[in-house]
């Protein structure tokens, strides 16, 4: 049997491992090897990896996207590509746009540089449906343009544009998928579910922004993972799939399912001002991966987010360390990210 040689960057982040643990966990393709490039910033832990490392076929570098001679060797010993490392939080790209637009956007290209010297068989970029920008009614088919708005979904439209434009110039075989919100196990505390569920569980107060109205689709992350697998196995090259799962629900809804989750009350929740440029709402139309490659998410809701609970509130050595970490690096943030 040939082994698929899989450099898998950000492999040690939240979707990153998660889906790592899929490819090398019980039920994965038994043909593949796996190597994980991640630079490990705050976001990043190798105790996402426990489950796997001792796996056959893995292996792990330390290192960061944007060092062309790292990256020229690793893709050259590889047979294919999925492209997880990113700045992945909106309201850290407030705050300062630099590491986004150096990781995001010069790291993928320096990715795509060394794909088409070397050629791997399959490039897949992850992107986010945030790259639409923001939408009041209906759904975003994959031909509407793109239109971002926060300095964090600038450059993931950007990395994304240029990833298709390595197919239509240079003919690689690059496949995109734009998936909505994630949630689910193993996410840095930073973002809406993580943070909540955490602070709940300290008894600490919940930062809700503005009108709390904004909409997003949720998705678990094992869904969200399996339509990246589908792409990677039975997508076309040069075409993005949205993946989604037809979950949407306002931020207040969202809060409401989750102080019931945690056995909490709306008086632990504070109404802060909103963030700047806040998107109202996000739906992306996953009609083509459904009917292309037959994608059906599967985890219901409340099934899933009961899951998220349980595991943070059975995971304290994996958060607490980390959030103190990350409090005493910087002031964490106090509002309601999404
Ligand atoms: P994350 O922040 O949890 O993980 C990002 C990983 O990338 C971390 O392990 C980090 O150490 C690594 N990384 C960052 N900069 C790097 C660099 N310069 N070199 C190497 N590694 C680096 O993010 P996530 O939520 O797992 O998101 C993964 C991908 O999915 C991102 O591209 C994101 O844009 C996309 N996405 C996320 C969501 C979501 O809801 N979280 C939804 C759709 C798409």
């Amino acid at each position: 049997m040939t082994t698929t040689r899989i450099l898998v960057t950000g492999g040690a982040g939240f979707i990153g491992s998660a889906y790592v643990r899929a490819l090398l966990g019980p039920n994965g393709p038994s043909d593949v090897a796996v190597t994980v490039l991640d630079k490990l910033t705050y976001a990043g832990s190798l105790a996402n990896l426990d489950e796997v490392c001792r796996a056959d076929g893995f292996s792990f570098v330390r290192g960061d996207i944007c060092d062309a001679d790292l990256v020229d060797g690793l893709v050259a010993a590889h047979d294919q590509v999925v492209h997880f490392a990113a700045e992945s939080h909106v309201d850290r790209s407030i705050s300062g746009a630099a590491a986004f637009v150096r990781t995001n956007v010069q790291g993928t290209q320096n990715l795509l540089d060394a794909a088409l010297r070397h050629r791997p068989k399959r490039f897949v970029h992850i992107s986010s449906d945030e790259v639409y920008g923001s939408i009041r009614h209906g759904s975003w088919p994959e031909t509407d343009p793109l239109r971002p708005n926060s300095p964090y979904s600038a450059s993931k439209a950007a990395s994304d544009l240029i990833a298709l434009a390595y197919h239509r110039t240079h003919g690689l075989d690059v496949r995109v998928t734009r998936c909505s919100n994630t949630y689910g196990s193993h996410q840095f505390p930073e973002k809406l579910v993580p943070l909540f569920i955490t602070r709940l569980l300290e008894g600490r107060p919940v930062p809700l922004y503005g009108d709390g109205h904004n909409v997003r689709d949720w998705i678990h992350v094992d869904d969200h993972v399996r339509g990246i697998e589908l792409v990677r196995t039975l997508g076309r090259p040069g075409e993005a799939y949205n993946i989604g799962a037809g979950n949407e629900l306002s931020n207040r809804e969202l809060t409401g399912l989750l102080l019931t989750a945690c056995g909490a009350d709306w008086d632990m929740v504070r109404f802060v001002e909103d963030r700047k440029g806040h998107d109202r709402r996000y739906s992306v139309d996953f009609t083509k991966i459904r009917t292309e490659l037959g994608f059906m998410p599967t985890k219901d809701m409340s099934s899933g987010l009961a899951e998220t609970v349980d595991w943070y509130r059975t995971h304290r050595s994996w958060w607490e360390p980390m959030l103190r970490r990350a409090e005493m690096g910087r002031a964490l943030p106090t509002r309601v990210p999404s």
